[in-house]
């Protein structure tokens, strides 16, 4: 069972749907704590199949600011569907969803008190057995350069893909950053919405060491399907003003010409065959990564094809 992992994506979900919400007071010290009781109707589910959630809550200072109770089916890998949603029910009740896909049905409920600011509850999440089949969602982010200058900015491209109906209905993508250098510490953190399927976010450091940057995805689909993905981008950033070394783009070799015999050491490179190339040359379209879109790139420039080489 992967629970810690559905937990806190389940939690941080809930809870950046009620960012907007959230009271910044300091916790009351007599406020009464909140006891919430949730049970499912069944201890597996097969896919197909309604389950009934039957919950109560009682304490905290009501009226809640806000408070949704979501049944929510988690697949290996990491991709996420909605099952059903209740916003600002009563405090006691039933909630009934049929899950789809996934291999585990998780019941929270997250809420917004006067007093007591975000609270969140859940049960043990319970196997789903015979999923249907569903198509991964996947993101992508690339860097354009892990050795940035201080004072520069390094642009991530991201591209979104794989789920049947693609559309967006709230999405995140933001990262918090810890930089460390020789003579102390220093972070950040940034956040921003995207509303689009591929494009770019950017992040400047401002000094010259070792950044860690934690990059937190967190994708929804208007079909109720969701992805958490959290990749880490360590950035070796440069003193600023450091002249980049000279590289002839495209000299994959590193033989001073660019040739067919480039594109093979290249294309050799990328099959896994054991030949040493220049990675800086070998970035063709110069966005951090060599894959087999630099391949291309120099096929066609040698085809005298309109394409330059950066
Ligand atoms: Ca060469
Ligand atoms: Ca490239």
């Amino acid at each position: 069972m992967k629970s810690k992992a559905i937990h806190f994506l389940a939690a941080f979900t809930a809870l950046l749907c009620m960012l907007a919400v959230l009271p910044t007071q300091a916790q009351a010290e007599d406020a009464p704590n909140i006891v919430v009781e949730m049970s499912l109707d069944g201890t597996e589910i097969e896919a197909g199949q309604p389950i009934t959630l039957t919950y109560s809550i009682t304490g905290g200072t009501q009226p809640f600011i806000s408070l949704s109770i979501s049944m929510t089916s988690y697949c290996s890998d990491n991709t996420s569907f909605e099952v059903c949603r209740i916003d600002n029910p009563p405090l006691q009740g039933t909630l009934t969803g049929i899950p789809l896909y996934g291999d585990e049905l998780l019941a929270s409920l997250a809420l917004v008190d006067t007093n007591l600011g975000f609270q969140y509850f859940s049960i043990d999440s319970i196997p789903i057995i015979n999923s249907l089949d569903y198509t991964p969602i996947t993101i992508d982010i690339t860097p354009s350069t892990l050795t940035p200058n201080a004072g520069e900015p390094v642009t991530f491209t991201y591209e979104i893909a794989g789920n049947a109906s693609p559309l967006l209905s709230y999405s995140h993508i933001n990262y918090s950053s810890n930089y460390t250098y020789s003579n102390g510490e220093d972070y950040g953190y940034e956040y921003m919405n995207i509303d689009t399927l591929s494009g770019t976010f950017s992040y400047t450091p401002p000094h010259e060491g070792i950044v860690t940057l934690d990059v937190t995805a967190l994708l929804n689909f208007e079909d109720g399907a969701g992805k958490l993905v959290q990749p880490t981008f360590t950035l070796d950033v440069q003193p600023a003003g450091t002249e980049k070394p000279a590289r002839t783009p495209g000299d994959v070799n590193d033989d001073g010409t660019v040739n067919m015999r480039d594109a093979l050491a290249l294309l050799k490179k990328l099959a896994d065959w054991d030949v040493s190339i220049n990675a800086s040359n070998a970035d063709c379209n110069a966005d951090g990564t060599v894959n087999m879109r630099d391949a291309l790139l120099l096929l066609k420039k040698l085809a005298d094809w309109d394409v330059t080489l950066q």
